[in-house]
């Protein structure tokens, strides 16, 4: 014999019947003995809460919502049933039944009160609506089929809305029931009945419970729970988009995982199953082949420690604190004797070991309950001020991780907490089951889906993980990256384990964004362009911080200073930052101090190697030299693309001014190329590397020394500029001949030697690293302790899209590693 139950989803609309008649078609064909178990048409229970609190009120538009619920039940038996008795038949005494529910609807509008005791003959309507039109349906496809009214067969408590069952009563019953009836039995889920042949239901969900007292009391060999997922997924697949099908659990981690919120299976239901030793299987209604997971008594042998994670939504944290609690034998048992008298639900319990203090988790409903119950049974104590008053903190939720294994695992809650730690999330309390099943963690409410996909990424290392990416600015270096990161995600999927999901994008004008990642096609410009969602800073900052995704990214590919003032927030919602961005990190000091503590505090990344020589490993080197211990002497460089090609060419063959114009008209300097002379730009990026070397400047700190004639900076325009250095030409050509003569070439070299940073420009011979620079290659010279006879050298393109995009791509990857 096997048990079945179908679920809300799996019977929520007549085709989906029709695919269950042929399941059961073919269990009736190979000979098996079966029953069956319904739950309501999907959404049914819901709408027969509304109607009755609609009632409730006096309003009496709860009769519009009771038409729905009769239209829906008449059109399932339209659709399933052909035109003629049997339909004639079903059509009847479903109208009849509905009947009874109207003048019971009516009943609530006119006393105004549904108790719960009504509410559950009410909500009976919805199981055997559904299960007396199934019945009829697979009498018509052949099935011996028979309705059965599972208030006949299963007997519980008068505690109405979560009726506790009598067991050897129940089993009795159902024993003689089948044995006397050996049609097969089409049972309705989530009823039962109390003495004096009241209707009680056995709680939300209920019918999964059904099937395993059925079950149970006939010694079934197997139960089949069929939904609407393929089986236990490792996470709420609602929540976790990567979760898999759990092949088989025991009992004890599918109860841990119930309780704990995965609503896969109601948790009663595995007492019975357990008892019994039935196994259990979930399987998929629209995946009818797929194995689905089995619960038993066998545990799997791969060794796995963590089977699942699941996550309580709403809960609330009560803590018991105070020096009167310290080394005081029975605190524990009058605490929960208290709570225990006013009927509340304990989630989870957690005491530090200093015995200071003691939290334990209710529903959000049971909170002023528990409290009060807890201060009247600890009265005396917060009287004399040994205990204080219980501290209540809402809008939490509970995760846990679960596996069997886990004990013989060392290391687990070390992953655990580096997973939350790394996305920002603080654990308010965590609590380990003694049984050591599950670890479980409170964190703030706002976090649970972030808690749970990170979780997911730290102890599923067969899935890959996901970086999520937010980019703003997608002029030549954002759309080279974007271009670059599409073809790279197979390569990064294989060989790093790694997705890169661009989740929100952004220029000037509009933005868009896609949890599931945009497309980055060809046509993504022209999807940002139709958006009708305009760019604006703190909205797409503000919708970031509320998709509070795990590996969240934040690339800022502007020169705007406007969006790093947005940094300081950005990291403080524990989302890292890569940046080729100058703005913020040669801004003041004390703010390069704050966004860097920032970073440090929250556990997440703040990077910018693209800010000094783009794509080259700059930083990147500065960095790995101090920590391993050496000592920077001295950091010289060609930091500009623009100013290395004005002074590679400025060999004697040309007038300087020529060469300033052809480098303007290449697009190598700014539009106006003073902005690059000046040596300003290179000016902030010799104060991030001494910043970053831990020499406090400032960008006033840096000298500039200016090699341009009198009038040049003044010029009122470009084309007035271009004028100055053409009526110079005498002075520029001297200046390269007096070079020249000494065996020399000029160059535009910035420095920082101790504490001293300046930028200027300098006569250097065949001696110097910078003799030979060509193109418009930049040049970065660490004179260091170790490297002090013969300095490092960085070398290669420090300018164009190409490079760029390519550092902040590979900065990403970097922050990608070390966040998960
Ligand atoms: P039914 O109507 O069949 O009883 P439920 O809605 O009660 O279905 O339960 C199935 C749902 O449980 C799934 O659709 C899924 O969203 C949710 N769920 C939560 N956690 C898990 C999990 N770990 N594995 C599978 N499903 C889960
Ligand atoms: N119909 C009931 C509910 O929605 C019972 C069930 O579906 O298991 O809670
Ligand atoms: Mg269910």
């Amino acid at each position: 014999m096997k048990v079945l139950k179908f679920g809300g989803s799996s019977v929520a609309k007549p085709e989906r019947i029709r695919g269950i008649v042929d399941i059961l078609k073919d269990y009736y064909a190979s000979g098996d003995h079966f029953t069956v178990v319904f739950s309501a048409f999907g959404g049914v229970t819901d709408s027969l809460i509304e109607m009755s609190s609609i009632a409730a009120t006096g309003d009496d538009r709860y009769g519009e919502a009771f038409q729905a619920f009769a239209k829906r039940h008449q059109d399932a038996i339209k659709e399933l049933l052909p035109a003629g008795d049997l339909r004639k038949e079903t059509a009847d005494k479903m109208k009849k039944s509905h009947e009874v529910l109207k003048n019971l609807l009516y009943g609530i509008f006119l006393v105004r009160e549904a108790s719960p005791r009504t509410m559950d003959y009410v909500l009976s309507f919805g199981e055997r609506s559904s299960a007396y039109i199934i019945a009829q349906t697979l009498r018509h496809a052949g099935i011996p089929a028979e309705y059965l009214d599972a208030r006949k067969i299963i007997r519980t408590d008068k505690n109405f809305s979560s009726a506790k069952v009598d067991f050897d009563k129940t089993y009795q019953v159902i024993r003689n029931y089948y044995t006397e009836h050996p049609k097969v039995q089409v049972v309705t889920g989530f009823v039962a009945s109390a003495k004096g042949g009241l209707t009680t239901t056995l709680g939300r969900g209920g019918s999964d419970y059904t099937a395993s007292l059925i079950a149970a009391g006939l010694q079934a060999d197997a139960i089949e729970i069929w939904t609407d997922v393929s089986g236990v997924l490792t996470a709420d697949p609602r929540r976790v988009k990567k979760a898999f099908t759990i092949p088989m659990m025991t009992y004890a981690e599918a109860m841990e995982m119930s309780h704990f919120g995965a609503k896969v299976i109601y948790p009663p239901t595995l007492m019975p199953a357990l008892h019994k030793r039935i196994p259990l299987y979930i399987k998929n209604t629209f995946d009818p082949s797929f194995p689905g997971t089995k619960v038993s008594e066998e545990s799997s042998r791969d060794g796995v420690a963590v089977r699942g994670i699941s996550s309580i939504n709403n809960i609330a944290l009560l803590t018991l604190s105070g020096s009167g609690l310290f080394g005081v034998p029975g605190i524990s048992a009058r605490l929960f004797s208290g709570l225990a008298t006013e009927g509340v639900n304990i989630i989870l319990i957690t005491q530090g070991s200093s015995e200071h203090a003691i939290s334990f988790a209710v529903k959000p409903d049971d909170a002023d309950k528990a409290k009060k119950a807890v201060q009247k049974a600890f009265e005396y104590e917060i009287e004399r001020g040994v205990v204080n008053a219980v501290k209540v903190e809402r809008e939490l939720s509970v995760v846990a991780i679960i596996g069997e294994n886990m004990r013989y695992q060392p290391g687990i809650s070390g992953r655990l907490f580096q997973a939350l730690g790394k996305n920002g999330i603080n654990a308010v309390a965590i609590a380990q089951g003694s049984s050591e099943l599950n670890v479980s963690v409170v964190i703030p409410r706002e976090d649970e889906n972030k808690a749970l996909n990170a979780l997911h990424e730290a102890f599923f290392l067969s899935d890959y993980k996901t970086l999520h990416l937010f980019i703003v600015g997608v002029g030549l270096i954002g759309s080279t990256l974007l271009r670059q990161i599409r073809e790279q995600n197979e390569y990064l999927r294989e060989k790093l384990g790694m997705e890169v999901k661009v989740v929100g994008m952004a220029n000037s004008k509009k933005m868009i964004f896609d949890v599931e990642g945009l497309e980055l096609d060809t046509d993504w410009k022209k999807r940002l362009k139709a958006s009708e969602t305009k760019a604006d800073l703190a909205v797409f900052v503000g919708r970031m911080r509320d998709l509070n995704l795990s590996n969240s990214i934040f690339v800022d590919n502007t020169a705007n200073d406007k969006i790093a003032t947005y940094y300081e927030g950005i990291l403080d919602e524990s989302i890292s930052i890569s940046t080729p961005n100058k703005v913020a990190t040669s801004s003041s000091y004390q703010q390069y101090q704050r966004l860097k503590a920032i970073a440090a505090k929250r556990g997440v990344q703040f990077h910018y190697e693209t800010n000094v020589g783009a794509g080259l490993p700059v930083i990147s080197t500065l960095r790995d030299l101090l920590d391993s211990g050496d000592r920077i002497r001295k950091i010289e460089g060609v930091l500009s693309g623009s100013l290395s090609y004005i002074f590679n060419n400025f060999d004697g063959s040309r007038p300087y001014d020529e060469i300033v114009r052809e480098a303007k008209e290449k697009g190598f300097t700014e539009p106006d190329p003073r902005v690059d002379l000046s040596g300003k730009d290179v000016g902030r990026k010799i104060l991030i590397l001494a910043r970053e070397t831990g020499v406090a400047l400032e960008a006033k700190d840096i000298e500039l020394k200016s090699f341009l004639p009198e009038g040049a900076m003044e010029a009122e325009s470009v084309d007035d500029f271009f004028q100055v250095l053409e009526n110079n030409q005498d002075y520029f050509a001297k200046l390269q001949a007096d070079a020249k003569a000494e065996g020399k070439v000029l160059r535009m070299i910035a420095t920082l030697e101790g504490e001293k940073a300046s930028v200027g420009m300098q006569a250097v011979d065949t001696d110097s690293p910078f003799y030979n620079l060509s193109g418009s290659d930049n040049m970065i010279v660490f004179t260091t302790d170790r490297y002090r006879e013969r300095p490092l050298v960085v070398r290669g393109p420090g300018a164009g899209a190409e490079v760029t995009a390519a550092g902040v791509f590979a900065e990403i990857i970097k922050i990608g590693k070390f966040l998960s």
